[in-house]
């Protein structure tokens, strides 16, 4: 029976996107629709008052492999199952960036039978929001250039300190460091520039960081773009531009609307990185979702230590959200891996090293718990998973008095999660979980950084580096130390170091250099090498995928 995701999600049943909007009490009238099966939806829907009471439910996971660890689709899954045990739920997640479409296999939609719908649609272009996310990023960049070039610069911009790139949503390592303004003096200012891909945009992070349209072009005009000959910062509104980079997100700040396999409502908005930015969907999308269900459920990138971190330190406090509860996403594959066991070996029962793995998932749950919130883990379950192997986690859990179910909705969609639902119910309803941030924005800078090292990545010290302390004092001095942090480091280890894998400790974490998005509101601590613009694989997904002569798309996952 192995049918592909894309299979899968075409032989589904979608209802009209009004029937889905009329299960979150939306009339026809409020929906923007675009075609049968997507809609905007207007920002006045979101109801403060409508939120009291409401659960926000964040799904999160252990250290992963390289293929993920499945948690958008246990995020879909339990929504499915919630709403099968008769919980008005919605799933709010990112949009997919076609970086990843084309490149490696996986995109943002789920797998199995938890998927979101249309699949093909939501994957490839959707409704535009990158699109508009690139052209007012690329606006800022070209108005920049033009300042130089017909304005005589008289902002004094120095271009060998221009930090603004371009952007564009596809893989492209050959955009990566590129020269412009080649070809004469007709042609601009000749400067070293580069393509980032839309991800890594800072107008996606001020997007998913953003109360309304004007909270949105405010954070856009304080972007900074470059520095002047004295080393003065110099921000997107003094080139005048954030009136029409936020022009160009008038339809794109709307989250969008559409259903899960089962029929339930999926909000989908912002897709920003999880190491240079936040990692989740946008803060309006999620308020949407607690404006219009009773539980939502939003994942966040990477493991606690990444986006788990930065959705409960940076967007939580900015948007005001307090999760009831935190699923930890474990897989017996990647628990394997934490204990040394080579990728070509990870299908080959082996309860012994899944119980030398548990450290890991150990770690995680004691980050959940230093936000003061109940953890609830979940197996996702494999099919090369072996009943033994499930039992150590299990043992493991009940253990640390944590609650654990195994989550089969990839394989059986709703009916596969309800245990997960049901403890997570359990758990909302006790009532246990009180939100408190590790840190307060006030904090000195290296107090921050120190705080999440220490107590999320289990690290003995933090060492700056020359350049990193002088960013520091420049901070310090124009106003950006009372920022939130959001550190660059390898999502493929709690340390800063990709070969740690399991539980490490004694390590020291680094901080090379930061960089700064003064208008999204966060400075970037970077620990480790980081990639803002990725390459095509050698054998990249794109090959895979055709249409034929009736519009039928094949080849997607
Ligand atoms: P994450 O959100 O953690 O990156 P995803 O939910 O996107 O992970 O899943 C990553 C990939 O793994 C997807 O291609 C998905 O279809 C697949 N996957 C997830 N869970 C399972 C499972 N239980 N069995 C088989 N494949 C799965
Ligand atoms: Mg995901």
């Amino acid at each position: 029976m192995n049918l592909s995701d894309l299979e899968i999600a075409k032989a589904s049943k979608m209802r009209p996107i009004q029937e889905i909007a009329a299960k979150l009490g939306v009339s026809e009238e409020d929906i923007r629709p675009y075609g049968k099966y997507v809609a905007k939806l207007p920002l006045k829907l979101i109801d403060e008052s409508k939120m009291k009471g409401k659960k926000l439910i964040l799904v999160t996971a252990i250290t992963p492999t390289t293929a993920g660890e499945g948690k958008t689709t246990a995020s879909i899954g339990l929504t499915e199952g919630l709403n099968k045990i008769g919980i008005n739920a919605a799933v709010v997640i990112r949009e997919p960036s076609l970086g990843p479409v084309f490149g490696m296999k996986g995109g943002a939609a789920g797998g199995g039978y938890a998927q979101v719908l249309p699949m093909e649609y939501i994957n490839l272009h959707f409704t535009g929001d990158f699109a508009a996310i690139e052209k007012a990023h690329n606006l800022l960049a070209a108005l920049l250039d033009n300042h130089i070039h017909s304005q005589k610069n008289t902002l004094n911009i120095d271009p060998r300190k221009i930090t603004w790139k371009r952007v564009m949503d596809m893989n492209e390592r050959a955009l990566r460091d590129i020269v412009i303004g080649l070809g004469g003096p007709a042609q601009g200012v000749v400067r070293e520039s580069g393509f980032d891909i839309t991800a890594a945009s800072e107008v996606m992070a001020a997007l998913c960081l953003s109360k309304d349209l004007m909270d949105l072009k405010e954070k856009l005009g304080n972007i900074i773009v470059g520095y002047t000959f004295q080393d003065e910062p110099v921000r997107a509104h003094q080139l005048k531009a954030n009136g029409a980079m936020t022009a160009l997100m008038k339809h794109a700040i709307m989250p969008n609307l559409v259903q899960t396999i089962e029929g339930n409502p999926a909000i989908i908005h912002g897709g920003p990185f999880a190491n240079i930015a936040q990692g989740s969907n946008s803060i309006i999308a999620t308020k949407m979702g607690l404006s219009l269900a009773d539980y939502a459920v939003t994942e966040a990138g990477f493991a606690s230590d990444l986006g788990g971190e930065k959705f409960l330190d940076l967007k939580c406090q900015y948007g005001g959200l307090k999760p009831d509860a935190v699923v930890l996403v474990a897989t017996i594959r990647a628990l394997k891996s934490h204990a040394g066991i080579a990728s070509a070996n990870l299908k080959e029962p082996n309860p012994k090293a899944v119980a030398d793995g548990l450290p890991n998932l150990e770690k995680h749950i004691e980050n959940i718990r230093h936000f003061m919130l109940v953890p609830i883990v979940a197996i996702n379950k494999f099919s090369t998973d072996s009943e033994d192997e499930i039992t150590v986690v299990t043992d493991c859990c009940k253990k640390l008095g944590v609650e654990v179910a195994v989550c089969e909705a990839w394989e059986k969609g709703g009916e596969g999660a309800i245990e997960l639902a049901k403890a997570v119910k359990q758990a909302v309803d006790t009532g246990k979980s009180h939100f408190t941030p590790l840190y307060d924005f006030n904090w000195p800078i290296e107090q921050k950084i120190e705080t999440i090292a220490r107590k999320i990545y289990g690290a003995a010290e933090v060492e700056y580096s020359v350049k990193a302390k002088q960013q520091i004092k420049l901070f310090n001095k124009i106003g950006l130390d009372k920022l939130p942090v959001c550190i660059a480091k390898t999502q493929y280890s709690l340390s800063d170091d990709p070969v740690l894998i399991n539980r490490p400790s004694g390590f020291t974490v680094k901080i090379r250099e930061f960089d700064i998005a003064a208008g999204a509101g966060f400075i970037i601590p970077i620990a480790g090498t980081i990639m803002r613009m990725p390459g095509l694989p050698s054998k990249p997904a794109a090959e895979n995928i055709d249409i034929d002569a009736d519009g039928n798309i094949s080849g997607l996952f």
